[in-house]
């Protein structure tokens, strides 16, 4: 592993953080929480708070105390997408600058998110894709996955979205 930026660092360098949000609540995606300051608002998929996968009976006590002191994680509520392409989409700012995407299989609640960012749209994948070899041979994160046939459909439909619209900057779980 090349050691990154820690999260007390960036968020030295920016504005106050207005909220947090999870892709999923596996133990390293949510390790930089411990330097989020207390009381910042912090959203997960449905269902991700309570987790029953075989991965969070290990990790479970280690991923408490990352969240130790912080405000319970609100869940957002999807209703299906009208479009027929994901399982749920919700504009978070009702902008379209943010969509969550509900993307189930790696964990049941797993989002994905779409940011337009001023260089161009951007596709957070969270864990659905954790590597560039597995974002261009379509091959989910195998066993880390709870659900790996539903994660296999979910990285199909993102991989389609980035079909239909070659612009999207993607960023991948554990890669650039
Ligand atoms: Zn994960």
């Amino acid at each position: 592993m090349k050691l990154g930026t820690d999260t007390a660092t960036l968020l030295s360098r920016e504005p106050p953080l207005a909220g947090v949000l999870l892709t999923h609540l596996h133990l390293d995606h949510v390790s930089g929480m411990r330097d989020v300051p207390h009381g910042t608002p912090i959203y997960a998929g449905p269902g991700e708070t309570h987790g029953s996968e075989l991965p969070y009976l290990f990790t479970q006590g280690t991923i408490d105390r990352q969240l130790d002191g912080q405000d319970p994680i609100q869940e957002l509520t999807f209703a299906p997408d009208p479009s027929g392409h994901f399982a749920g989409v919700v504009d978070l700012f009702g902008d379209g600058t943010v969509l969550a995407i509900l993307v189930p299989g790696h964990t049941a609640g797993s989002l994905a998110y779409l940011v337009r960012t001023p260089k161009g749209p951007v596709l957070l994948t969270g864990d659905t894709c954790h590597t560039r070899w597995g974002w261009d041979h379509g091959v989910e994160p195998g066993s880390f996955s709870g659900n790996r046939p539903e994660n296999a459909i979910s990285l199909g439909n993102l991989r389609a979205l980035v079909a239909r619209h070659p612009a999207i900057d993607v960023r991948l779980g554990h890669q650039r």
